[in-house]
């Protein structure tokens, strides 16, 4: 598994797919990794179940304080970010969350 310094992102190929970055090394334990990106009501609910199960995440507002008032707070989204370690644990959570409503890569 390669790990892109720039966006945090997981990546099984050479290159980073999401922000383009073509020098992604190799992942160790303590990289902090993208999880999922979320509107502020699944945030809540996943950070306690996160809590729950004891997992650190940093947990950060996407879009700023000036879009959340254009598109309205309910619209904006978090992203949370574990350290690898964690992360296989944290991506069972979020399967168990949300694989009702969304198919999850
Ligand atoms: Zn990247």
């Amino acid at each position: 598994m390669n790990y892109c310094e720039k966006c945090h992102h997981l990546n099984h190929n050479e290159e980073c797919s999401y922000c383009g970055n073509k020098k992604l090394r190799s992942i160790t334990d303590g990289d902090v990794c993208f999880l999922i990106e979320k509107p502020m009501i699944w945030a809540e609910m996943l950070k306690e179940k996160l809590d729950n199960a004891e997992i650190p995440f940093e947990c950060v507002g996407g879009m700023g304080a000036a879009m959340a008032i254009k598109a309205g707070p309910y619209l904006e989204n978090y992203q949370f970010y574990v350290p690898y370690i964690h992360y296989s644990k944290a991506k069972i959570i979020i399967d168990e969350m949300f694989s009702q409503d969304q198919s999850i890569e």
